[in-house]
């Protein structure tokens, strides 16, 4: 990234590499590192235009594959004229755009088993919400999990950084901050939890509590993924019933079997966890746990499944995703005895996706006759689409609006729900 220009053309290259950052990209410090260029340009006065096309003339022979943005995007025929080679041309503030040609120009690797984001999300990031990256690697060593090898230990961003960000993304329009991390329960703990300065006077100390009441104050809506459930979980309960933080909890269980967790070495994973979480429910009655589950890990007995399937209806989850167990090169699962046949491995999902789903689709019609606040990801002629606080982009279901024709994406309405399918709920704006 080669930033020209004011502080504001500053802000929005620090908005495209955060997003760029939260879909997987790096930054390079170097031309030659690069798989593309990105020129953020100023076009404010003549001299500030030819700075940029000289910026520009330099990216392309040091590199060749140039992207370019900002003021002087408006001047499109201009760059072509001087650079045919460039790959993209967009404006100030078109932050989807720029992202967009990045994708195209140098498509992210994505795995399933290393990045947190949906796939679905790389497509492109509406501007009213984003993902706000809080901490880089692990330092537990799940056994099916290659993460800590590739991205090493936890190393959390400073809680004072995290909230300049946060502002920065809610000024330029984001409504909703999803927080993302590998271990979202564990921020700070290589800080020591430490305090630091906020701006307009007082600390933040480095610890999801704190963290997730301060962005509570900035963002209308935030919702914390990957949390586990450690006992400082239930701290931020409380914040839920206040509103600060959206009732919503995104927490990868992997399985509920004592041996099969011993033998994924998970973390904050006991049998309390039930007793938690009706213990949560007790503070907080609507909020939403959604999880994730993997089945047919190796040495994974009928009786464990049983226990799990048991164990679910007992957690009465409001989402839940399975996978059947794979093996990623690299993990240390790979090599435990007793690996599940495939064949059995399908049917322990079918009996799981079933079992899950039904839970889901009761909770989702005990909705119907309530009101709750929504979202707007997109507006039709008549109708429009949004979320719930139960409802994380691309994972979780959607809410459905008739009449809701005049609102406009990021909006934030009351809603009153008149029916649910086995995934979405549908209603009307108040
Ligand atoms: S908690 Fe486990 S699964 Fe998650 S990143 Fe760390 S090692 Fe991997």
């Amino acid at each position: 990234m080669v930033s020209l220009g004011c502080p504001k053309n500053l802000v929005d290259s620090e908005r495209i590499l955060t997003q760029l950052r939260a879909d997987g990209y790096h930054m390079s410090p170097d031309y030659a590192g690069a798989d593309v260029v990105l020129v953020n340009t100023c076009g404010f006065l003549d001299s500030a235009k030819e700075e940029s096309l000289e910026a520009i003339g330099e990216a392309i022979s040091e590199n060749g594959r140039v992207i370019v943005t900002g003021c002087m995007g408006k001047e499109a025929e201009v760059i072509r004229a001087r650079f045919p080679n460039v790959l993209a041309i967009t404006g100030a503030h078109e932050y989807e755009q720029v992202v967009e040609a990045v994708h195209e120009a140098a498509p992210a690797n994505l795995s399933p088993y290393i990045d947190l984001v949906p796939d679905a999300g790389l497509k492109l990031t509406p501007r009213h919400y984003s993902y706000l990256k809080i901490s880089e690697g692990c330092n537990h060593r799940c056994s099916f999990c290659i993460i800590p090898s590739l991205r090493g230990d936890l190393v959390s961003r400073r809680p004072d950084a995290i909230l300049r960000e946060a502002e920065k993304l809610v000024a330029a329009g984001t409504r909703e901050l999803l927080v993302i991390s590998q271990d979202t329960s564990a921020y700070g703990l290589d800080l020591r939890h430490a305090s630091y300065p906020l701006k307009g006077g007082g600390e933040v100390r480095a610890h999801m509590t704190d963290l997730a009441r301060e962005l509570g104050r900035i963002a209308p809506w935030v919702r914390l993924h990957y949390v586990y459930p450690y006992p400082h979980v239930d701290q931020v309960i409380p914040l839920m019933a206040q509103g600060l933080v959206l009732p919503y909890l995104d927490i990868p269980f992997q399985h509920a079997a004592p041996n099969v967790l011993r033998a994924m070495k998970r973390p904050a994973n006991d049998a309390k966890v039930l007793a938690r979480l009706r213990s949560w429910r007790e503070i907080c009655p609507d909020i939403a746990i959604r999880s994730t589950f993997v089945v047919g890990f190796p040495g994974e007995t009928e009786a464990d499944f049983e226990y799990l399937l048991e164990w679910l209806d007992e957690a009465q989850l409001d989402r839940v995703g399975a996978f059947r167990f794979e093996p990623v090169e690299g993990a240390s699962a790979n090599a435990l005895p007793n690996p599940v046949p495939e064949e059995l491995k399908e049917e322990r999902y079918a009996r799981i996706m079933a079992k899950t789903a039904a839970i889901s689709a009761a909770k989702l019609q005990a909705k119907i006759g309530r009101t709750f606040e929504v979202i707007i990801d997109a507006v039709g002629e008549d109708g429009a689409t949004g979320r719930s606080y139960a409802d994380a982009p691309e994972i979780d279901g959607e809410v459905h609006l008739r009449d809701a024709g005049h609102l406009s994406e990021g909006d934030i309405v009351r809603v009153a729900i008149e029916d649910a399918d086995e995934h979405d709920l549908f209603g009307v704006p108040l």
